[in-house]
């Protein structure tokens, strides 16, 4: 597949809890693989919010399974997956945009990719690693500003393909 098709996520969600168990459900989609920094939670900040919390609660009652993919540390990642009620299987250092977190993630949860979606704030990772690991990718806004200055830089970059994205109408919601 084109690079450029690889970058094009399959929809958009402005935040993690607009993605609703029913929407998932008519997709086929029973498993999502979610990044942590600014998509559950503010860069480095330690613990879930109420509301994410809820929402990720709320996947679990309604069957969806839930794994979180990050590229940050694994005290990072564990320290926000204790602090959770329920245990989520995580995999921290993944190295997105490389495939291999991803069918690692497809593994702990036991389901084939096409019935699970990625879910993450990042063009350049999130969603062109699950492209291409041959998921649904959605792409959420990112809960803050603070981040990595290399992404930072990137950003920059990926608010220009946006754009263009949406000019062209390639945007879609789920
Ligand atoms: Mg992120």
């Amino acid at each position: 597949m084109a690079v450029r098709k690889l970058l094009v996520p399959g929809a958009v969600v402005g935040h993690v809890t607009g993605i609703r168990p029913a929407m998932l459900s008519a997709r086929g989609v029973r498993g999502l693989i979610i990044d942590l920094d600014n998509t559950l939670t503010h860069w480095n900040a330690p613990g879930c919010a109420p509301e994410i919390a809820a929402w990720l609660a709320d996947l679990r009652h309604s069957g969806v399974a839930v794994c979180i993919v990050s590229n940050n540390g694994p005290a990072r990642v564990g320290a926000f997956c204790a602090s959770l009620s329920e245990p989520v299987p995580w995999i921290a250092q993944a190295r997105k945009p490389r495939r291999s977190a991803y069918l690692r993630a497809l593994a702990l949860l036991d389901l084939p990719a096409s019935s699970a979606a990625v879910v993450g704030d990042q063009v350049f990772t999130d969603i062109f690693g699950g492209n291409r690991a041959g998921l649904l990718t959605i792409l959420v806004s990112p809960l803050g500003r603070r981040e990595f200055a290399a992404t930072r830089l990137v950003r920059v970059v990926e608010a220009l393909w946006l754009r263009r994205l949406h000019a062209g109408g390639a945007v879609r919601s789920l």
